[in-house]
């Protein structure tokens, strides 16, 4: 904390005053006058400045703060005056993204209200359709699909893997996994994940480019998914929208949840996450405490010859190459970074969305405890993060990515999971 004057640390103490908790009549959380002030930090001592502000539980940063792109932040109404005088105080530049928050998750309501259900393509599938879709989908796909519980969350729902492979009897290949919804309000995340098991299962063996495609996928490898890691944030998520940890009950605090993306034994409780229960990195009592983060590591072991693991997030359009929890790049981080500047590109090539690359802490951000450091250190060779649509600080949407772009949004993925595919050795 060095280099930040006593009465800064005042007045960030000032801005964490708790606030309620509003709920609406329907029992959600109401972000009624909530603003997101997208904020560009120029030098380190303005990022220090608002890695202090991260530290308090009451503003929620929709990225980690980083001197390469803005950080967006959701500030409360009664918060608004006294964290914009700090950021001016600072010189820090920033503009008011979204004029309030409820308005927009409103929207969303009122869109999704309208939609179809079920249709993975044209909407968002909560917690109880999204395991419909899974055991339909698997029921439909025998040959190449089998769903498997590999545990229990802390409310007890199945942590659901799904395989997909050409022939779901033959011998195993080597593996590649996509994990998506660890942070609940992901939802985009979740449809990226769904929409891949979508194309392969539907178009393996078959013509033009997708069938192409899904049939180089899966002659290559088989196919892993975690397609909601976090299924109690994620239920959870439809009365706080902006949900993110899992529903953890702490005993010392009224504050629930644990960030499973900073549980992972990757130099944990190292930077960019909080000892702080009620903070949104709160990082858990120990390494690899939590039930689905357990899961998921046990699974992967016992899968075995993993060539890549993919940690599907959103937002800001980004791809991180380990290691994301210190200022160390992975040895192989050239041939890492290459691979990963392909696989952006074909994503680019399919609607022109443009993805930044780069190592975690030297031009993104630093992270400590994210799964795909744990499986990059624990010999998963090809380990990535994404981060979906849309670029921070491009609009009011973020989080709430409206469901007429899963579509795109999943194809274009699909395209940089196809280039992994082509690029990474059997
Ligand atoms: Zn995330």
């Amino acid at each position: 904390m060095a280099g930040i004057a006593g009465p800064l640390v005042f007045s960030v103490l000032l801005i964490v005053a708790v606030i309620g908790n509003p709920e609406n009549s329907k029992g959600r959380k109401s972000f009624k006058g909530y603003q997101v002030l997208s904020v560009r930090a120029g030098n380190e001592m303005q990022l220090e400045y608002l890695n202090l502000l991260q530290a308090g539980p009451e503003i929620d940063f929709f990225q980690v703060p980083s001197l390469a792109q803005k950080t967006d932040i959701l500030v409360p109404p009664n918060q608004l005056r006294e964290v914009k005088k700090s950021l001016r105080k600072m010189k820090l530049d920033f503009e008011i993204i979204n004029e309030d928050m409820e308005i927009t998750i409103e929207r969303e309501r009122r869109d999704m209200a309208t939609r179809a259900t079920g249709d993975i393509w044209t909407t968002y599938l909560m917690w109880e359709d999204f395991e419909l879709w899974l055991q339909e989908k698997s029921t439909n796909f025998p040959g190449m699909m089998e769903l498997k519980s590999i545990g229990k969350s802390n409310e007890g729902r199945d942590i659901w893997q799904v395989k997909v492979a050409a022939d779901i009897n033959a011998p195993k290949k080597p593996a590649m996994y996509i994990e998506c919804l660890a942070h609940a309000r992901e939802w985009i995340t979740g449809s990226a994940c769904l929409g891949t098991i979508d194309i392969l299962t539907a178009n393996y063996g078959k013509s033009g480019t997708l069938g192409q495609q899904a049939t180089l996928m899966l002659d290559k490898f088989d196919w892993y998914f975690i397609p909601m890691m976090n299924p109690d944030g994620y239920n959870f998520s439809k009365q706080n929208r902006l949900w993110r940890k899992n529903r953890r009950v702490n005993v010392v605090s009224s504050c629930p949840g644990v960030d499973l993306n900073r549980n992972f034994a990757a130099d944990w409780g190292g930077a960019g996450s909080s000892s702080n229960w009620c903070s949104d990195t709160y990082r858990g009592g120990s390494a690899n405490s939590e039930p689905e983060a357990q899961a998921v590591i046990n699974a992967v072991a016992e899968t075995g010859d993993v060539r890549s693991y993919l940690s599907i997030h959103s937002y800001s359009q980004l791809l991180l190459v380990p290691y994301a929890y210190d200022n160390v790049k992975a040895p192989d981080y050239n041939e890492l970074k290459n691979v990963g500047d392909i696989a952006m590109l074909a994503l680019r090539q399919v609607n022109g969305v443009n993805f930044v690359v780069g190592h975690g802490p030297e031009i993104l951000y630093a992270a400590s405890g994210g799964a795909f450091d744990y499986f990059k250190l624990n010999g998963v060779k090809y380990a990535y993060v994404y981060e979906l649509r849309p670029a921070s600080g491009s609009g009011t949407d973020g989080f709430i990515l409206p469901a007429s772009q899963i579509d795109p949004s999943i194809r274009e993925t699909f395209a940089s999971f196809y280039s992994f595919a082509d690029q990474i050795p059997a």
